[in-house]
């Protein structure tokens, strides 16, 4: 199985489109936008596409890459930008706590008092862990992102 593709530390972010289409299909293909820190968008896409063909869940099809256009490079972001989904504290537990959601990726966590926030644990997966894999992961998958 292949592993999710591994970011370029030394790599500036590209923003790319990469099309794929449903495999062994002649049918158009659609296009999904990704942020990553890579050299080389094409190989990075080529990897993603083999990625989610062995991790595909029952009722999801297989798919084929296409091609990449890079549109451009923007700024590194490994680290989820949290909001605060709350205008008043709550309380679960006993505890104060506050529902927090990425507004780039959307995935949700909780802030326990003061202490760092808690990724919520339907995204417990590493893939999480970093904002920019997060996004791509979920793009992949067709979850709609903030
Ligand atoms: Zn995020």
């Amino acid at each position: 199985m292949t592993n999710f593709p591994t970011s370029d530390a030394d790599a500036t972010v590209k923003v790319f489109h990469l099309y794929v289409r449903h495999a062994g299909s002649q049918g158009a293909p659609w296009k999904e936008e990704y942020k990553e820190k890579t050299h080389d968008p094409e190989k990075f896409g080529r990897q993603l596409v083999e990625y989610f063909n062995g991790t595909v869940q029952p009722g999801e099809r297989k798919r084929e890459f296409v091609r990449v256009e890079v549109l451009g490079v923007a700024a590194a972001r490994e680290d989820h930008e949290w909001h605060k989904q709350n205008l008043v504290t709550r309380f679960l537990r006993g505890m104060p706590v506050d529902y927090m959601q990425c507004g780039v990726c959307g995935i949700t966590g909780k802030r326990w008092g003061l202490d760092r926030i808690k990724i919520d644990s339907e995204y417990r997966g590493l893939v999480y862990k970093r904002c920019d894999t997060s996004l791509a992961h979920r793009l992949s998958r067709g979850i709609k992102c903030p």
